[in-house]
């Protein structure tokens, strides 16, 4: 079915307006008017249907682009997040360092989150996505200071 940015679309509606050219070349050039103003009709429909096509599989690429963008980040963090405690944290050369990230939301939907403090309540530190609360003794802030670059 057309209209969905088919690769194979594409070359109908081409190889529809080379035909078109080989049948004015058939016909030695010479056509009457009207049969002129029917093939120049389907030339131009020809070509403006594959302009639609590849519109739309210019769309498809832009979305294929951003997933493969997406999913590149995704295997980066997850090349990079380690788990200490109760919360993951970045690391680097195997040394972990920074605020720490829910567990629960990294290992169940790969989305990293920090945790927050609990307001007046230091022991306690909260993810803002999912609400689930983890001691702060459990997911210290890891100083970078300490890291050598
Ligand atoms: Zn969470």
């Amino acid at each position: 079915m057309a209209g969905q940015g088919r690769l194979s679309d594409i070359l109908r509606s081409l190889n529809q307006a080379n035909e078109v050219g080989f049948r004015i070349r058939e016909a030695g050039f010479v056509l009457e008017k009207a049969e002129l103003k029917t093939l120049l009709a389907e030339l131009t429909g020809a070509i403006s249907e594959a302009k639609m096509e590849l519109g739309i599989m210019q769309g498809h690429l832009q979305d294929k682009d951003a997933e493969l963008k997406a999913m590149g980040e995704l295997l980066h963090a997850k090349a990079n997040l380690r788990r200490r405690g109760d919360g993951y944290y970045k690391s680097r050369d195997g040394r972990l360092y920074g605020q720490p990230y829910c567990s629960y939301c990294w290992e169940g939907e790969q989305k990293q989150y920090h945790l927050h403090n609990r307001i007046l309540k230091k022991d306690v530190r909260i993810c803002p996505h999912c609400k689930n609360e983890y001691q702060a003794q459990r997911t210290p802030y890891l100083d970078a200071d300490t890291l050598v670059y």
